[in-house]
Parts: structure tokens; sequence; C-alpha cells
């Protein structure tokens, strides 16, 4: 090496994750704390509304089918 070589991807120098720097001892990234043997996950973590937007769907759907029963049950 008697150039200043550039950052190589799969030198194990950056976070798959986020892409911070580590150091090469490291087994989690300081940044987003996670191990840089993990697997990069294609889904990134819902948010908040996500998770909300699910919850009303779910509580809609379960409601919808309650009246539907009772619309059945009284003919
Ligand atoms: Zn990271």
């Amino acid at each position: 090496m008697t150039e200043a070589d550039p950052i190589e991807p799969d030198a194990g120098e950056t976070c798959p994750h986020c892409g911070a720097d580590m150091p090469d001892d490291a087994d989690r990234c300081p940044r987003c704390g996670r191990s840089a043997d993990q697997p990069v996950t294609l889904t990134p973590p819902k948010p908040l509304w996500v998770k909300a937007l699910a919850w009303a769907i779910l509580l809609l759907a379960v409601a919808g089918v309650v009246l539907w029963a009772i619309k059945m049950i009284r003919g």
C-alpha cells in the first residue's frame, strides 16, 4: 500500500446499515448499534403512523365483520 487507498465497501470499515465508519475491532456500529454481521434489512422499521394506520384498519375490519354479523343475524 504505497498510495492512499479509497474506502473499500467490503473492507468492513463502514457500517452496512447506516454507512458510519466502524473500527476494525468493533462488532457493533457506534452510530446505529447494529452488528456488522447482521444482514441488511430490506425493509426499514415502520414509523409510528404505520402502526396506527394498521390498527385503525384492523379495528375497521373487525367492526365491519361485527356489523355484518349483526345484520345477518337480524335478517
Ligand atoms: Zn450503523
